[in-house]
């Protein structure tokens, strides 16, 4: 399957969907370690990439990458909202000296999570979104040099989100607001942790549906 910008509203459709599915179980997650507002930042920038949609449609990666950052770091708000524009403004440089099969994506995506972590003053086990991303581009890596087939990848991404989502129940956090709150964290799952998870489900499910069609 080729990773083709024409995906994006579907892409984007989903992701909003997902989050407006689960605002209320985020909300209170947030609202048990943090203040509660990490939903309606981040679909501050959902909503501008709903906009935003049928333009990215007809740009190369290195362009929808650099526009969504763009769009994200001035729309979220919040730790969340500098985190994951940088995150695709890092994908958009990396993007230029890679083509985007399995391994360099797995490539730019590692990357990204580098800006993230470094961005963050942030590693695993904080407590935190890299709790998901970090595992996602760790098992990215693998299943390239392995050369894993793609749905398998896609099923695997799916697990590996969800396995570092709910680690983060038993992390005490060290990092973000939660951190003010030390041992009172353990026992909840971290939000953003949670919508990392939620919106990596959402691409796994329409990249699958998508790999569906083509190979019917
Ligand atoms: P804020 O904490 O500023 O209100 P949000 O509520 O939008 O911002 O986002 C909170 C989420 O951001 C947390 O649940 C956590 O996953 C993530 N986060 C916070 N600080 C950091 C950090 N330093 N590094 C990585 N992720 C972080
Ligand atoms: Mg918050």
């Amino acid at each position: 399957m080729k990773l083709i910008p024409a995906l994006l509203p579907s892409l984007i459709e989903a992701i909003a969907d997902i989050i407006e599915k689960n605002s209320e179980e985020v909300t209170a997650l947030d609202q048990a370690i943090g203040d509660g507002d990490h939903v309606i930042n981040l679909q501050r920038g959902i909503h501008a990439l709903m906009a935003q949609r049928e333009d990215l449609s007809q740009l190369d990666w290195v362009s929808v990458f650099q526009k969504i950052g763009m769009t994200l770091m001035s729309t979220v708000g919040g730790a969340s909202g500098s985190l994951y524009g940088t995150l695709f403004i890092t994908l958009s440089k990396a993007a230029r000296e890679q083509t985007l099969n399995l391994q360099g994506f797995a490539d730019i995506f590692t990357k990204g999570v580098a800006a993230v972590k470094h961005r963050g003053k942030a590693d695993a086990g904080e407590k935190t979104l890299l709790d998901v991303l970090i595992p996602v581009a760790d098992y990215l890596r693998t299943a390239a040099a392995d050369s894993v087939a793609l749905p398998e990848v896609l099923d695997n991404i799916a697990q590996v989100a969800q396995t570092g989502m709910e680690s983060t129940r038993d992390m005490m956090a060290t990092k973000g607001r939660a951190s003010f709150l030390q041992e009172r964290t353990l026992g909840h799952i971290d939000a953003g942790a949670k919508t990392s998870q939620l919106m990596i489900c959402a691409i796994v499910g329409v990249l699958s549906e998508q790999l569906g069609t083509i190979t019917k």
